[in-house]
């Protein structure tokens, strides 16, 4: 589905893009601030994202550039969900950039 995204096929609200990489705004906001990193090539997961390690350094540079235009300068989280426990929805890797406010605990499943 993300791949439609960078084809332009279906609408994202981009907040920046690189020759590698595009971050656009989550349609289902966690956080006053929640930006979608991805790489434009495709990779199912992060496990595979580490299999190209120039693609994996630029989507961590994006993700650094959008908590500096997002004025994150109180702190914020880069999450790879992924697998089924790791709730992974769509398989297509993507860093969630989440920030604005405190952001709680990180998990709110108990052990
Ligand atoms: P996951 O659970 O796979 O880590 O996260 C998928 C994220 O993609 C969810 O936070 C969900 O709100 C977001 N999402 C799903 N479909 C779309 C879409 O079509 N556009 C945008 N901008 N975000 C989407």
């Amino acid at each position: 589905m993300f791949c439609r995204i960078v084809a332009g096929e279906i609408p994202a609200t981009v907040v920046h893009r690189t020759a590698t990489t595009l971050a656009f705004r989550d349609i289902d906001p966690k956080a006053p601030s929640h930006v979608l990193v991805i790489p434009v090539a495709h990779h199912a997961n992060v496990i595979e994202l580490a299999t190209d390690p120039a693609a994996a350094a630029d989507v961590l540079a994006t993700a650094a550039k959008v908590a500096e235009l997002e004025d994150l300068t109180d702190g914020f989280r880069v999450i790879f969900n992924t697998g089924a426990h790791g709730g992974q929805e769509v398989s297509h890797v993507h860093a969630h950039v989440v920030g604005g406010a405190p952001l709680g605990p990180m998990l709110s499943a108990q052990r």
